[in-house]
């Protein structure tokens, strides 16, 4: 038996005379990680908009199957049974392999396609003996051409027939590294690696940016920052953390402002640092995982008085949704459990009693004006580190 895997981009299609260079994105992130999983054992193929993996050692397929599910610009994908391009071959290894995928259901319905014109049958004769094959080895599938519960696909390729049953959503979205570099501020929240995987689907090569304020914060916290940024790995192969510490900062804003404006004084620290790690690292934007009026620093108000101390553009993939739609994306992408270890973050040292909701601008330029903004970051970004994390 040989069992290939046939995968489907989508969005790509539209993308004109880009096309080619998005196609080879794609193909490279599926030769690395077919490679990382079983070196040269395998054959990779793309024609037609569909991309073919067929492993060497048919004991890989699933392993390689699981892997390519999440490799984004994949619409669709499938296992299928690999057939000689004759019909005496596509009978045989349809009946000998088919019949258990549509036994648990009611109905089935076989559709054939042939993108190579020359074969001898047509598409309905190719349906016909099929499904004429199957129905007789399972009588208690009933063949329903209109409303099937699932599909046993023929496709006539060109060099072999693939036949399957059943395919599946794959990551969506495009292929990773088409779209630029993005700087993720990375907390320890279930929001932020949600925020990460969201532009990473949209082709952004993501970095991340973590603050720590040690030792207010702690060594376990930032092993949890390291462990997110590994479950991100899963989409994206590899993701480089810078850190930066903010404990002097902080200290300087405890004794030297008001406490209501702690958090969004921080946070003004926060994102022309981040702009800076992302200028080191040749990163166009940042983004976080901020989602109106989640806290009190994500009221309009509050993003207003700390987004304009960013250049660069900040993307906000969740702005504009429920903690409950966060959730479960972070659960699909497995980072949720991690996410809500409890250990602390530097956002939530010196947090003020009563913050702000509605903070004005030249109140809180007032409230960190005692503090020497340009020499304190500077000595941040001395001290920053960094560390690359693998799949
Ligand atoms: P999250 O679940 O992502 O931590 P949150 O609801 O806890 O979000 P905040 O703590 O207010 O929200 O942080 C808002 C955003 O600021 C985070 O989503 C993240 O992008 C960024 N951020 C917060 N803390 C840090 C940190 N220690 N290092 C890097 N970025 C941070
Ligand atoms: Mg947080």
């Amino acid at each position: 038996m040989t069992r290939t895997i046939l995968m489907k981009y989508g969005e790509l299609i539209l993308k004109g005379a880009n096309k080619r260079s998005f196609e080879k994105l794609l193909c490279d992130k599926i030769k690395a990680r077919m490679r990382r999983l079983m070196g040269d054992a395998f054959q990779f193929e793309c024609m037609q908009s569909t991309l073919y993996v067929t492993p060497d050692d048919d004991t890989m397929v699933e392993e390689a199957y699981e892997q390519l599910k999440k490799v984004f610009g994949i619409v669709s994908l499938c296992i299928s049974y690999r057939a000689e391009k004759n019909m005496e071959d596509i009978v045989k290894v349809a009946c000998e392999h088919i019949p258990e995928h549509i036994r648990p259901y009611h109905s089935f319905k076989v559709d054939a396609r042939r993108s190579d014109k020359q074969f001898p049958l047509t598409s309905p004769q190719i349906m016909a003996e099929v499904g004429g094959e199957l129905s007789e080895l399972c009588p208690e599938v009933k063949v329903d051409v209109v409303n099937p519960e699932i599909v046993v696909r023929v496709e006539i390729r060109e060099k072999y027939a693939y036949i399957h049953a059943g395919s599946e959503h794959g990551a969506g979205g495009m292929p990773y590294l088409s779209n630029g570099r993005g700087l993720l501020l990375l907390s320890g929240g279930i929001d932020s690696p949600v925020a990460g995987y969201m532009m990473a689907k949209r082709g952004v090569e993501i970095d991340a940016v973590h603050f720590e304020s040690f030792p207010y914060t702690s060594e376990r916290a930032k092993e949890k920052v390291i462990a997110l940024a590994k479950c991100l790995c899963a989409y994206t192969d590899k993701i480089r953390i810078h850190f930066v510490s903010l404990t002097e900062i902080q200290e300087a804003i405890r004794d030297n402002s008001e406490e209501d404006y702690f958090t969004l004084i921080l946070r003004r620290f926060m994102m022309p640092l981040a702009e800076r790690v992302a200028k080191k690292c040749g990163a166009q934007a940042l983004i976080t995982g901020e989602s109106i009026g989640q806290v009190a620093s994500q009221t309009m108000a509050a993003i207003a008085v700390t987004d304009c101390t960013a250049t660069i553009p900040v993307f906000r993939p969740c702005i504009g949704m429920d903690k409950e739609e966060i959730v479960e994306i972070s659960r699909k992408i497995d980072t949720f459990e991690t996410s809500i270890l409890p250990y602390e973050d530097c956002c939530t040292v010196f947090t003020p009693r009563h913050p702000r909701t509605k903070p004005i601008l030249e109140k809180v330029i007032r409230a960190e004006a005692k503090l020497d903004r340009e020499a304190l970051m500077d000595r941040a970004m001395e001290g920053m580190t960094e560390l690359i994390v693998e799949i």
